[in-house]
């Protein structure tokens, strides 16, 4: 009998969700940090703990048939994957941000700045749109303290509270997008009867929930 494979992220802020929300289906498994799979016992379904970034191309190459991924990797990473479900958790929005002190008031401003984000793809889209050239930094990390350090006059980053920009002297200044997290298929996926079945669970725990 065939076995479905859904990636969730190994650690970070959706894998408790993720963990709870497949819980919540009634599938049986260990949740077990060490082990990169992890056996569903009463469903033909196993859970491959990975990276969320490595998400999107697991699923679009079909070596895990499902995932769960917040939507801002899944525009970042630019794959065809089909979109299943929102699932209501990691709700954060990607936003471009400029220190308090600065005098940047319109979007008009950020041309010829350089902006330092972990979002290139999505960054350079929106700019374009909007006909703004702008020097896009591609950074992997700590975003928020690049203007501090001088390497940049605005920052794109995701924001849920907006708590850490504050603490680092940055106010937000446009929308890039909104996120949350989403089940992912392999193209063709949704004909599947098992995946039908485990959307189907997955709806009726979100609409228990409402
Ligand atoms: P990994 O080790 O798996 O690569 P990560 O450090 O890239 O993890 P996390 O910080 O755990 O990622 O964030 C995972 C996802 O949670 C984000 O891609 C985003 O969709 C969502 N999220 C919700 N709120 C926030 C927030 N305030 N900051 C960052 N991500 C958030
Ligand atoms: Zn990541």
């Amino acid at each position: 009998m065939k076995t479905l494979k859904i990636a969730i992220q190994k650690s970070g802020r959706l894998n408790e969700k993720s963990v709870e929300l497949l819980k919540n289906c009634g599938l049986n498994f260990e949740n077990y940090k060490s082990s990169l799979i992890s056996p569903v016992s009463n469903f033909p379904l196993e859970i491959l703990f990975l990276r969320d970034d490595d998400i999107p191309e697991y699923v679009q190459d079909g070596i895990a048939d499902l995932g769960i991924v917040g939507e801002n990797v899944i525009q970042e990473t630019e794959v065809e994957v089909s979109y299943l479900q929102k699932l209501g958790f990691g709700k954060c929005s990607l936003k471009i941000a400029v220190p308090n002190n600065n005098t940047i008031t319109s979007l008009d401003q950020l041309n010829g700045k350089a902006i330092a984000t972990t979002y290139p793809v999505i960054l350079g889209k929106y700019l374009k749109e909007k006909g703004i050239q702008s020097d896009i930094r591609t950074i992997s990390g700590s975003v928020e303290i690049s203007p501090g350090l001088g390497l940049s006059d605005a920052i794109c980053d995701l924001v849920s509270t907006g708590g850490t920009l504050k603490s680092n002297g940055l106010a937000p200044f446009a929308d890039v997008m909104s996120s949350e997290a989403v089940l992912i298929g392999s193209k063709g996926s949704e004909n599947d009867d098992l995946v039908k079945e485990l959307i189907q669970r997955i709806q009726s725990v979100l609409r228990a929930k409402e």
